[in-house]
Formats: C-alpha cells, sequence, structure tokens
C-alpha cells in the first residue's frame, strides 16, 4: 500500500483536499479538487484494480454540477503532491492542452480551464480529446498496447470519459 491509497491528496494548484475517485468503466483512478479549483490529478495506477470508493462519470458531473471553481495561475509550477518535486508541463501551449506531469511517479494534473479549451463553442473538440488522451497516458498505453499505442483509440470508454468531462464539467 502506497500512501497515495491511504491518505486524501492536497491540490497541486490551489492547496484544498482533494476527493479520490475510482471510474471502473474508464479504469482510471484520479482525485478531484471539487472544493477548489476544479483540477484532476490522474495517479500512475490505472491499470490495478483495488478497493477504492468506485463512482460512475455522472456522479462526479453531479459532485461539481454548479460549482464555481477557484481561479488558478495555470502557468505557475506546481509539486507533486506524491513526491513533493516539481511537476514540469507537458502540451502544446497555444491554445492546445497542457498538463503537468511529474517525472518521477508519472502522475499528472490536468487544470479544469483545460477542459474548458476542450469543449469550445459547445462542441467537444475532438483533436483536443484526442491530444489530452496522449499526453495522459502515451506511454501507459504503450506498455499495454505496444506499438498499437500510437493509434488513435476513439470509443474507448476512457476516452467516453474525458469526452463526457468536457461536455459536461461547467
Ligand atoms: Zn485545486
Ligand atoms: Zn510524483
Amino acid at each position: 500500500m502506497s500512501d497515495n491509497q491511504e491518505k486524501d491528496l492536497v491540490c497541486p494548484a490551489c492547496g484544498e483536499i482533494m476527493k479520490k475517485v475510482f471510474i471502473p468503466d474508464a479504469g482510471i483512478n484520479i482525485d478531484i479538487c471539487i472544493d477548489g479549483c476544479g483540477g484532476i490529478f490522474f495517479d500512475n495506477r490505472e491499470f490495478n484494480k483495488f478497493d477504492e470508493p468506485n463512482e460512475s462519470v455522472d456522479e462526479i458531473l453531479r459532485m461539481v454540477e454548479g460549482r464555481t471553481f477557484k481561479k488558478v495561475d495555470e502557468s505557475e509550477q506546481r509539486k507533486c503532491p506524491l513526491c513533493r518535486i516539481p511537476m514540469v508541463k507537458m502540451g502544446s501551449g497555444k491554445g492546445g492542452v497542457q498538463i503537468d506531469v511529474c517525472n518521477k511517479c508519472g502522475a499528472k494534473f490536468l487544470d479544469n480551464g483545460e477542459l474548458l479549451k476542450i469543449r469550445e463553442g459547445g462542441e467537444v473538440d475532438n483533436t483536443k480529446t484526442d491530444e489530452l488522451m496522449n499526453s495522459l497516458y502515451k506511454e501507459n498505453l504503450r506498455n499495454v498496447l505496444g506499438e498499437n499505442a500510437n493509434k488513435p483509440i476513439k470509443s474507448s470508454p476512457r476516452r467516453q470519459f474525458f469526452e463526457d468531462l468536457a461536455r459536461k464539467f461547467f
């Protein structure tokens, strides 16, 4: 058991305690900053199964629905809440999706503003959803799928999860 499985995490962007959730359909472990900035922290254990609170996307959306999140400076350097070392910015910037990555444990942090970029003008931008999936899961996918990892996964439950989040997060 790592620390992360027992302890609630402190949001790397705003310092609030995050809510730990596991999405069985998408096979994703996340900590969401429900009471703070709305950021999402992805630890690196998404292919493991264990006894964490199980939630559906709908339950998450119900939790965040109607909430206004704290504004945070997305250009600020974050520290990994697990390793306490600085995270590195990844992604294209310039209107593209950008995330913070911990090079030690592989954890990633997504600002809620990044989900807004995916959903522009009410529509979910498929290119940006792909970009986000790639930034978040490329190394993991490579391990699991070998060379097929570079092919876009168009209709996986995981991708659906991100589309749903982007569509309804605010
Ligand atoms: Zn936060
Ligand atoms: Zn870390």
